[in-house]
């Protein structure tokens, strides 16, 4: 048994989401502008053996649910000797991941065999010309086709739906009636600023109240499930429905009261809020010889200066405000 770690709110920490590069072959516009980011160069990207190390220094001191993100986690060549090594760590109970779902598919009987416990795959649109202009590439029946053998192999899947003015609200409906016949969740995602292009609404139209106002008008007898513990999202259910429809107000951010995680980007630097600015660099300290325990005691304290929510720790940031980054540098 490790013991438990909280934060200087009384929150627990027991779960570690981190992105293994911020490479992607997509270029989702609510992501990363038409052109791509400036990638980091490889040598500044935590190494397999750092990412190695770092997961157990976590589970030691008390994470035992990581995510597997990005970028896009399937574009790392190592990805899959990555989770080989970490999949049997004492304290690790659960494995997720985030993926967009073009290079997913054929690696789902592996992942099913690695015990990943579910899948989060992005799809923002049940239409292939919409998918094409979200995305910026012409990959919608890959992903499609990645839903079904996630469905077909029962890995337990949510869809990740970016919910974008002007954009893809005629597909909210089509997205709920999915869950019609399949046991899906499908999670409905405020947009938050991270577009890497500093550019956002002044007041964000589509918050998870008018997604909700918006989904009960058509599914009238929409009822409210009990949200797991800890769960970002609020859920709900049709009635008679296989699936079931979530709302994420990310960028409300009315859930920072139990929040239980912490972010580790791909050049390794540590962040206790989605919005913060980074808390420190994990991978200089590896790099410069730190010891195991040092390490857990630069996490601890970390922990012990927590913002309370993700407003204040906007606020805290000294530079980059408000925030702009690409997701893809953070891993949602
Ligand atoms: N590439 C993978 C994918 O798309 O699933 C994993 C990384 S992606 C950054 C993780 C999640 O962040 C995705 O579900 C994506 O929809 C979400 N995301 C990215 N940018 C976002 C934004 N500006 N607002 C809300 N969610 C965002
Ligand atoms: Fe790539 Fe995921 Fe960002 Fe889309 S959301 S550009 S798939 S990292």
């Amino acid at each position: 048994m490790t013991e438990s770690i909280f934060d200087n709110h009384g929150r627990i920490i027991n779960y570690a989401r981190i992105a293994v590069t911020d490479r992607c072959n997509l270029r989702c516009f609510y992501c990363m502008p038409e052109e791509g980011i400036q990638y980091m160069p490889k040598k500044e990207l935590l190494q397999f053996e750092e990412l190695e190390r770092l997961t157990k220094i976590l589970t030691e001191l008390g994470i035992s649910k990581l995510r597997i993100t990005g970028g896009e986690p399937f574009v790392r060549k190592d990805i899959m000797k990555f989770i080989e090594s970490i999949h049997t760590l004492p304290h690790l109970k659960e494995i997720h991941i985030t993926t967009n779902g073009t290079h997913t598919a054929d690696i789902i009987p592996e992942l099913k065999r690695l015990g990943i416990k579910s899948v989060n795959l992005s799809l923002d649109t049940l239409d292939a010309a919409r998918f094409f202009e979200i995305t910026r590439r012409d990959l919608f029946s890959t992903v499609y086709n990645t839903l079904e053998a996630l469905i077909h192999h029962g890995i337990p899947t949510k869809i990740n739906a970016v919910v974008m003015a002007n954009k893809n609200i005629d597909d909210l409906i089509p997205l709920c009636e999915l869950t019609k016949n399949t046991p899906v969740s499908v999670r409905f995602i405020e947009e938050m600023p991270f577009n890497g292009t500093g550019s956002h609404y002044e007041h964000l139209q589509w918050n998870h109240i008018n997604i909700l106002n918006y989904i009960k008008e058509r599914f009238p007898t929409l009822s409210k499930l009990e949200d797991p513990r800890y769960s970002t999202s609020s859920n709900y259910k049709i009635p008679g429905y296989k699936g079931d429809i979530g709302i994420i107000a990310a960028y409300s951010r009315t859930f920072c009261g139990t929040c239980n995680r912490i972010r580790i980007t791909p050049q390794g630097t540590l962040k206790t809020c989605l919005y913060d600015h980074g808390v420190f660099n994990l991978r200089d300290l590896m790099r410069n010889d730190a010891t195991d325990d040092q390490i857990k005691g630069a996490l601890k304290q970390s922990f012990s200066h927590r913002a309370k929510d993700g407003w204040e720790a906007e606020k805290n940031r000294e530079t980059f405000f408000p925030a702009t980054e690409s997701m893809s540098t953070i891993g949602g």
